[in-house]
């Protein structure tokens, strides 16, 4: 199969053989289209990429068409255009962009949520371009991953960070300890499968030709690169496809009887599994077994069949219909990126303070503050950490000998008072004190001081390690009224 032209944004690529004749009369065919339409081709901006020809048959070329000869890796709209195995070298410059992009944003004068916020924005924006069309290595994706990692915390690309949350931990939804950001390889991986389930059901052009070169007489995928850039991406994602595919049978005419999985999630060669069989050599499709809309299985294969217990007979046949792979997550069938997303990304458990701390009420500086205190990674002054200290040997606010976490936010006497004082405020009481108990005694509250409480408490927990850090800092004392004004605030 071969192609004449692609048309993309406003740009024409002209695909020709190197036959002298022809190339003269697509230049012709060009110098009219101008004469017509009125518009020119720039030669400046046109390029000739040749294949593998001598230099005397190149020049040839190059004077029929008056362009430069281009030469590959080269860039379009921003994406390496190269030959044969995509490196880590070529994609480089993407990892560039993004360090170019972090280190224009100021990081350090934004919050960790509005940084988080960038972040999502360059994912969303890597997503639609770079990672759609190539698989990234994976040396490559730990670099990108360390530069958004650095970028989270520190506000800079380059600098890290002490007290961090995990990045697979970042990289979850809120219900699951993250802050909905996602992981560039699972990312990767999803776009590969969009193009890998468009190869399996080519609608585009580019889809069809990619399956007439890659798909073997046999019906095979071609194991070998030929020299494309994005074959090694599509079938890598194949089988992750093929795992969440399944089919709606028709006339049987699309889907391989042995190498589909059209009746059980196993491949019926897989059932058999006897490595004897020439599996490559055996093409038969769906249809052969199909006759009158009902299927008519040979004995040995009704054998198999009974032995895995596929009722094959309770299959529907629509016999009329062209087959139809369906994506089985979607209660349609229809593929999306974001749903293959979700199904190969690594899933965390869910917790039980997200539905807490995500609200549209509370603050999305306290939700991350409250998030840092989740995951234990809390956010110690820097003035602390220049003195050098992280953890004072004795609580700071009651002069008492315990430096544990649990003791400073809720048996501390100076915590305690400040909690006593908002449950008489909110009129509840709370024999077991935590973080816990807090929170949840907020479920039986009215809708409006529901959130207020919930606000209370989280602004409570951060007050009190304001406090700390500032007592550590500045060696101050408490003055228990002035935090109870702050917090009214
Ligand atoms: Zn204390």
């Amino acid at each position: 199969m071969a192609h004449s032209h692609l048309l993309f944004a406003d740009d024409i690529f002209i695909f020709a053989n190197g036959r002298t004749k022809g190339l003269k009369l697509l230049y012709k065919w060009l110098a009219l289209y101008q004469e017509t339409s009125g518009q020119v081709f720039s030669s400046e901006k046109s390029k000739l990429y040749l294949g593998a020809m001598t230099n005397v048959k190149k020049q040839k070329v190059k004077d029929i068409f008056g362009f430069d000869e281009g030469c590959l890796p080269t860039t379009y709209l921003g994406i390496p255009l190269v030959q044969g195995r995509v490196t880590k070298e070529v994609l480089r410059t993407l990892v560039d962009k993004i360090i170019k992009s972090a280190t224009g944003w100021a990081g350090n004068m934004l919050s960790l949520q509005g940084r988080a916020v960038l972040i999502q924005s360059v994912l969303n924006s890597i997503s639609i371009f770079s990672m759609g069309i190539y698989k990234w290595p994976a040396s490559l994706i730990k670099e990108g991953e360390r530069i958004l990692r650095n970028f989270l915390w520190s506000g800079e690309p380059e600098s890290k960070k002490a007290c961090m949350v995990a990045w697979d931990k970042v990289c979850k939804p809120y219900k699951e300890g993250g802050i909905n950001l996602r992981r560039l390889k699972e990312i990767n991986q999803s776009l590969m499968m969009k193009l890998a389930w468009n190869f399996l059901n080519p609608k585009d052009e580019w889809a069809e030709f990619m399956r007439a070169k890659f798909i073997t007489k046999s019906g095979n995928f071609s194991t070998i690169t030929k020299g494309s850039s994005i074959w090694a991406g599509v079938r890598g994602a194949l089988e992750d496809v093929s795992a969440h595919s399944g089919w709606v049978i028709g006339d049987g005419k699309c889907i391989n009887l042995w190498r589909d999985n059209w009746c059980s999630p196993l491949f019926l060669k897989d059932m058999i599994n006897d490595d004897v069989i020439p599996w490559t050599d055996l093409n038969a499709k769906v249809s052969y077994i199909i006759s009158e809309g009902r299927c008519s299985i040979p004995y040995n294969l009704q054998l198999i069949f009974d032995r895995f217990g596929v009722d094959i007979h309770s299959i529907k046949i629509n016999h009329h219909k062209p087959d139809r792979r369906v994506w089985k997550p979607d209660l349609i069938g229809k593929f999306s990126t974001k749903g293959a997303f979700e199904t190969i990304r690594n899933k965390g458990q869910q917790n039980w303070w997200f539905k807490f701390l995500f609200r549209s009420d509370i603050h999305p500086r306290l939700s991350m503050w409250g998030w840092r205190l989740c995951h234990g990674k809390l956010p110690t002054d820097d003035n602390v950490q220049k003195k050098g200290i992280t953890l004072a040997f004795r609580c700071c606010l009651c002069a008492n000998n315990s430096k544990s976490i649990h003791h400073l936010f809720w048996d501390c006497s100076f915590s305690n008072c400040l909690w006593t004082w908002l449950e008489g405020l909110f009129q509840v009481q709370i024999l077991d004190k935590n973080l816990k108990s807090f929170l949840e005694i907020g479920d039986s509250m009215s809708p409006y001081l529901k959130d207020l409480w919930f606000g209370a408490v989280w602004g409570g927990t951060n007050l009190i390690w304001l406090a700390r850090n500032n007592s550590i800092c500045e060696e101050q004392s408490f003055a228990l009224d002035q935090e109870k004004r702050k917090w009214y605030k």
